[in-house]
């Protein structure tokens, strides 16, 4: 059955997000309806709507959500009505040669569903009947959402959804770009640029990961407040700083094993490469503007052996992963309470991406009734 549902809706590139009452259609064929519980605001939903990801509008927003199941369509076998599930950006299809190497964040099917479900086609239409684009096969910054199993990962039913909703983003991104991307050893030295959502992940990532050094930088004072919470051994604002990278390659005993660019910003991720010691590896995470370059010294790569690679949804095997996050938020080994800084009610959407630009919040969460 069609649902009238409140969404967080981007319209025009660098106006803020309306939030607006949206239909959202029943589940087709290998889809279910989710009434949501709550969604994170990660940056790229801001990216979405000031063009720095050029997304086509009209979009509803929102790829970090945890709900349950209302409605299942046909052919859909894995999941039954009071399933809680959260929902993966990126849509794994189980069968192209990505999925079936152990790499589904690069499924070629989630290329298909960058804006509306991987058949192309949406469930979601305005006021007027015009179709609305979903962020990454989700949307689901919204009370309901219509998604392809493809992009749903079931979970505990015993979870907190609002914690569940942080792995589906920055959770899973920031702790996977230390643990699966990089595979940070213990004992290792390591960079993390940019103390957001995602970048206090890889904080944890890195502490999971029993690395030595985690030296944290970000210029704002709060968010390395934040980072030596979630077990940052150094703190360095580049405010103070008149040669950052030397500072950074001191505090790591001469370069870092490894570094993580989590901001999305060339001259950064150049830092990033700066700080590695021979044999290191960089790692960009952030999400740079499509005109955006970067620039390393080009014989670095061969006589230091140096990689610059990336990180995309932190490598994740979402049906494997994430169950191994919950496990280790029960264990007391992953923060996730203290990563949800204020909740939203979804009128006060507006604020809450306002609060993201002025850097207010590790996470901010919008929490449907
Ligand atoms: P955020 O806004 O919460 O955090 C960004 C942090 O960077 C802020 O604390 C800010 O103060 C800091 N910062 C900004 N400019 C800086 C500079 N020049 N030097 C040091 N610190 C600086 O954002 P987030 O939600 O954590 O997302 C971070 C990035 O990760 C974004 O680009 C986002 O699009 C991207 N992202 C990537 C993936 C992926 O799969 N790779 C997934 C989710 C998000
Ligand atoms: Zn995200």
């Amino acid at each position: 059955m069609s649902q009238q549902a409140r969404a967080v809706v981007a319209r025009e590139v660098g106006k803020p997000v309306a939030v607006e009452t949206i239909v959202v259609e029943s589940p087709h064929h290998g889809e279910v309806m989710i009434k949501l519980a709550a969604c994170g605001v990660c940056h790229s939903d801001l990216s979405a709507t000031n063009g720095t990801i050029p997304f086509p509008m009209p979009v509803v927003l929102g790829h970090e959500g945890a709900g349950v199941i209302v409605e299942v369509g046909a052919g859909v076998t894995d999941y039954v009505v009071g399933d809680h599930v959260v929902s993966s950006f990126v849509s794994m299809c189980g069968k192209c040669r990505y999925c079936q190497t152990g790499r589904p964040q690069l499924c070629d099917q989630a290329a298909k569903a960058g804006y509306t479900l991987p058949d192309g086609t949406v469930r979601t239409r305005d006021a007027a009947g015009n179709p609305l684009n979903v962020f990454s096969g989700c949307g689901v910054m919204a009370e309901y959402a219509t998604l392809h199993c493809d992009n749903v990962v079931k979970i505990a039913p015993d979870m907190p959804l609002d914690k569940a909703a942080l792995i589906s983003c920055g959770v899973m991104t920031g702790v996977g770009a230390a643990t699966n991307t990089a595979k940070v050893e213990a004992g290792s030295s390591t960079v993390v640029f940019g103390c957001g959502g995602v970048g206090l992940n890889a904080i944890q990532g890195c502490v999971i990961s029993g690395a030595a050094v985690i030296v944290a930088v970000d210029t704002s004072d709060a968010k390395l407040e934040m980072a030596r919470q979630f077990g940052a051994t150094h703190t360095v604002n580049p405010k103070g700083e008149e040669n950052l990278v030397k500072t950074l390659r001191k505090l790591t005993g001469g370069g870092a094993d490894y570094s993580f660019e989590c901001i999305g910003l060339g001259e950064v991720v150049a830092q990033a490469y700066g700080v590695l010691r021979k044999g290191g590896t960089a790692v960009v995470v952030g999400v740079a503007g499509p005109k955006d370059m970067t620039t390393i010294r080009t014989s670095s790569l061969t006589f230091e052996e140096k990689t610059l690679t990336g990180s995309y949804f932190g490598s994740a095997q979402p049906r494997q992963d994430f169950p191994r996050l919950i496990a280790l938020y029960r264990a007391k080994k992953l923060k996730l309470d203290e990563l949800i800084t204020r909740t939203y009610h979804i009128d006060e959407a507006p604020q809450a991406f306002e609060d993201l630009v002025q850097g207010r919040n590790a996470r901010g969460v919008i929490l449907f009734d």
